[in-house]
C-alpha cells in the first residue's frame, strides 16, 4: 500500500467531511514527504530570493519587536485563500505566477517552509481552525461558529478591547460565523465583527446587482450549498457610518474591480483608514475557482492573490495607524490535490486529504521580524493563535498549538 491510498483508507475510516487527521495518524512515509517537499520548497527560495536558512538557536530573541509597546501592536493575518500548490507557485515554473511574493515580500519576510495542517480540508473549517488554534470539527457547510475561542476573542477578553478593535473581511456568505465562537467562556459579544463584502454589495444594489455578477460569486466548491447571499439596512449603516462611503461611491468603484478579493481588499482598506482595527482577518478565496476546472482561471486567482497580499503590505506601510507597529502573516487554509495521486483531479479540488495539501507554509512580516530567513521545521496550523497572542499580549490558553519561537 503506497502512503497515499494507506493515507486515503485512513480518511475514508473516518467520517467524509468531518475526518480530521489527528498528530498520531500521519505515519512516517507522510511525515517523510511533508519534510521533502518543505526542504524543496526552501530550495527554491534559496535559489530565486535570495534568503538564507535561518537558526532558531541564534537570534531567536526578536527585537522586542523594534521597541513598539504592546498596547500599540498591530497583526494582519491574510489567509492566501483556496489552495495553491508549489508548482504553481515557488516551484520553478511556478515563480512568475507570484512576483510580488518572490521579489518584494519574501526579502523582507521570515517563511516558513513546513506548515502542517492535520484537520478537516474545508475552507470554512479551515480557516476556523486557524483562527481557534484548534482543529476544528464542525461541519464546513453549515452556518455554524466554532467550538473554541477565536484569536478575536482572546483579544478582546484578555485586553479589554472594544468591538471595533477586532475585524473579519471574509470571502464567502458561509463564513458569516467566524467572528465569535459559542464557547461558554467567550462567545457571543466578545468575538471580531465580521464585513461580508458580497453583502455590502448587494445591499448596495439592493439585489439587482447583474452588473456586479463576477463579484458576488461565492463558495466555488459544492454547487450543492448556495450560503444565503443577502444584503439588509445593517450592511447599509456599515458602509456609511463605519466606511464613510456613501452608496453611490461603493458601487461607482465596485465597477472597476475585476473579483471577489479586489472587493474585500477595497473594503479591508476602507476598515483600516476609518476604524484601524489592532487585529485584522482577511480571507482571501478567488483561488479556489480553481474547483470549476479551468486551470487559466486558477492561475489567474494566484496571480491576482500574489498582486493583492503585495498592495495590503503597502498599505500597511503607508497607513499612519499601521505603519511600522504592525506584524503581517500570510498563509494558506491548506493546497490542492497532486497530479499524482489518483484518488483527487489534480489541480481542481482538495479531497484526498494527501500530504502535499497539508504542507503549506507562512509568511511573517514586520517590526522586530528577522528578514530573508527561512526556516523548515514542521509547525501546525494551529500554531498562529498562540503567536499572535505573545505579539499582542493576550493567552490562548484553549489553543493547541504553541508560539513560533522565531517569532515572539
Ligand atoms: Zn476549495
Amino acid at each position: 500500500m503506497t502512503y497515499h491510498s494507506s493515507l486515503r483508507s485512513k480518511l475514508r475510516r473516518n467520517s467524509g467531511a468531518h475526518t480530521s487527521l489527528r498528530f498520531d495518524d500521519l505515519d512516517s512515509n507522510s511525515r517523510d514527504l511533508a519534510r521533502q517537499l518543505s526542504f524543496t520548497r526552501r530550495e527554491f527560495l534559496r535559489g530565486a530570493a535570495g534568503v538564507t536558512l535561518g537558526s532558531t538557536l541564534l537570534g531567536s530573541r526578536l527585537l522586542a519587536r523594534a521597541g513598539v509597546p504592546q498596547k500599540k501592536r498591530k497583526v494582519v493575518v491574510i489567509t492566501f485563500g483556496g489552495g495553491a500548490r508549489d508548482q504553481e507557485t515557488f516551484a520553478p515554473e511556478g515563480q512568475e505566477n507570484i512576483p510580488h511574493l518572490m521579489q518584494e515580500l519574501i526579502p523582507q519576510c521570515t517563511f516558513f517552509t513546513q506548515v502542517v495542517n492535520r484537520g478537516i480540508l474545508g475552507h470554512y473549517v479551515a480557516t476556523a481552525s486557524l483562527a481557534t488554534g484548534v482543529y476544528e470539527t464542525i461541519n464546513n457547510f453549515a452556518s455554524l461558529p466554532p467550538e473554541h475561542p477565536t484569536a478575536f476573542e482572546y483579544f478582546r477578553k484578555d485586553l479589554k478591547r472594544p468591538p471595533s478593535d477586532a475585524w473579519v473581511v471574509a470571502p464567502s456568505n458561509g463564513f458569516n460565523r467566524i467572528g465569535e465562537s459559542n464557547h461558554h467562556s467567550y462567545g457571543p459579544g466578545l468575538g471580531a465583527r465580521v464585513i461580508l463584502p458580497k453583502h455590502l454589495l448587494t445591499a448596495a444594489t439592493s439585489g439587482g446587482g447583474a452588473d456586479y455578477g463576477h463579484l458576488l460569486r461565492d463558495n466555488y466548491e459544492t454547487p450543492f450549498y448556495t450560503p444565503e447571499l443577502g444584503g439588509s439596512e445593517f450592511e447599509l449603516h456599515q458602509l456609511e457610518m463605519l466606511l464613510k462611503l456613501s452608496v453611490d461611491d461603493f458601487k461607482k468603484h465596485a465597477r472597476t474591480l475585476s473579483s471577489p478579493d479586489e472587493l474585500s481588499v477595497y473594503i479591508a482598506r476602507q476598515l483600516m483608514r476609518q476604524l484601524a482595527p489592532s487585529l485584522l482577518w482577511i480571507t482571501m478565496h478567488d483561488i479556489d475557482i480553481a474547483h470549476a476546472g479551468a486551470y487559466s482561471l486558477y492561475v489567474a486567482g494566484i496571480r491576482r492573490t500574489d498582486r493583492l497580499c503585495a498592495d495590503l503590505w503597502k498599505t500597511i506601510q503607508t497607513e499612519p495607524e499601521y505603519a511600522g507597529n504592525t506584524t503581517v502573516f500570510i498563509l494558506p487554509d491548506f493546497g490542492r490535490d497532486s497530479d499524482q495521486d489518483s484518488g483527487g483531479n489534480g489541480f481542481q479540488h482538495h479531497r484526498t486529504g494527501d500530504p502535499l495539501s497539508r504542507t503549506t507554509w507562512m509568511m511573517a512580516m514586520g517590526p522586530g521580524v528577522r528578514q530573508g530567513v527561512v526556516f523548515d521545521r514542521a509547525l501546525e496550523s494551529t500554531d498562529l493563535v498562540p503567536t499572535i497572542g505573545s505579539i499582542l499580549g493576550f493567552s490562548a490558553t484553549l489553543a493547541q498549538g504553541k508560539p513560533i519561537v522565531e517569532l515572539v
